[in-house]
């Protein structure tokens, strides 16, 4: 795994798992076990200066001043939402930026964060989608949106327990299309050196990637959800244009298998609901045909968020709401997502991150109500 290397010639620490750290502290001549000592400086203590690791020898805190940095993204703006939810856009250089979102519930408090700056997907309802591609983010700055956000969050709330408790990959990117940078962020989630987190509690949302569904069930199984959107594969195919790839049949039997390792009993199927596309009666009782019986799942409708590129519109209430009681009606568990942040567009697919696009930006920030710009790393 590389680090990533964003101070000239410093090797950002944050892009090493425990065993990634292990072999980088092996290299200066170091003890493994110092690696989990300052493993847990950084992670744990939230600490970026080597000189506050006062159990680390001189001698070595010297040392990796020279050649290492533990350096979060740049923040372009902090939002916060009337409902306690906090956007955050990042800097990730040329032009790009990548979004991260917490969400505080009374029993847990859930980061949402991006893998990737735009995603080649090209989902149909999704503004990351419309976006384009423009790179994969590396592990260092997946894992600084959670350090960052653990780290000042404990500050602003005084705190020095906890304050994130879960994960859940569906900021923006296709996290299945970066598994080499994802990986080594998800083990140092789950790390009792690390953030200590419940594999329960780390979820990876995928619009489908077959193969590397297969692959995270053998390397490090963390809860999944699927963004499903449609009964059969014509409909699949233009809302989700990876399903021409993997179709619904290979993607079912690819979760049957994940759930052999997975921690959750169930899968998670997110489906948008579309006014008029994929939101009606018939293809309510077609879900129904599809899943029961053949996958334990839980299916979690989420209302569209609109925006004007995409053509298309949120399914009025009345009508998620019959949607959602023919598939409870056959015993599906079925739940409605409650949409949050929606005064800072912090709710899904809405996270686009266009620096290019300075005036939606400045506009965002407008309709904010709070906006506390150039937070800075703790
Ligand atoms: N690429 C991954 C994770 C990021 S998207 C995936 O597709 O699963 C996270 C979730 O937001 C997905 O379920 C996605 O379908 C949903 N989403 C995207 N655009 C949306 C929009 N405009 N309104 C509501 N949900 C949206
Ligand atoms: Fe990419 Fe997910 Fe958006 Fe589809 S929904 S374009 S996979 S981020």
């Amino acid at each position: 795994m590389d680090a990533a290397v964003n101070l000239p010639g410093l090797t950002n620490l944050l892009g090493f798992d425990l065993e990634g750290l292990a072999a980088y502290c092996e290299q200066l001549g170091e003890k493994r076990f110092r690696a989990t000592q300052l493993f847990r400086w950084i992670h744990q203590k939230g600490a970026s200066d080597f000189d506050q690791m006062t159990d680390l020898a001189k001698s070595l805190r010297d040392k990796l001043a020279s050649r290492a940095c533990v350096t979060a993204l740049p923040v372009i703006s902090e939002h916060i939402s009337t409902d306690g939810t906090v956007k955050w856009l990042f800097d990730v250089g040329a032009g790009n930026a990548v979004e991260a979102v917490f969400i505080p519930e009374t029993d847990r408090g859930t980061l949402c964060i991006s893998s990737q700056a735009g995603c080649a997907v090209g989902c149909r309802f999704c503004s990351t989608g419309h976006q384009g591609f423009s790179r994969n983010l590396d592990t260092a700055e997946i894992i600084a949106q959670l350090w960052f956000a653990e780290h000042s969050l404990r500050k602003r709330f005084n705190q020095t327990e906890r304050v994130i408790s879960n994960v859940v990959m569906m900021g923006m990117g296709e996290p299945l299309q970066n598994y080499n940078a994802l990986v080594p962020a998800l083990r140092m989630m789950l790390d009792d050196h690390g953030y200590g987190m419940s594999r329960r509690r780390v979820t990876v949302s995928t619009s489908g990637v077959v193969p590397m569904i297969e692959r995270l069930r053998d390397d490090c199984p963390v809860a999944l959800a699927v963004s499903l959107h449609a009964p059969t594969d014509p409909l699949r195919d233009q809302l989700v244009p990876l399903n021409k790839k993997y179709p619904i049949a290979e993607l079912l039997d690819a979760c049957n298998h994940y759930l052999e390792k997975a921690p959750r009993d169930f899968i998670t199927f997110e489906y948008c609901m579309l006014d008029g596309v994929n939101d009606t009666p018939e293809q309510a009782h077609a879900l129904v045909e599809l899943l029961r019986g053949h996958v334990s799942c839980k299916i979690n409708l989420i209302p569209f968020n609109p925006f004007p590129a995409s053509g298309l519109k949120r399914s009025a209430n009345e009508r998620v709401k019959a949607f959602a009681d023919v598939l409870l009606q056959a015993g599906l568990i079925t739940t409605v997502r409650k949409t949050r942040g929606d005064d800072i567009d912090a709710a899904c697919g809405q996270l686009a991150g266009e620096v290019q696009d300075r005036t939606q930006v400045h506009v965002r920030m407008v309709r904010a109500p709070i906006v506390v710009k150039g937070a800075s790393p703790s």
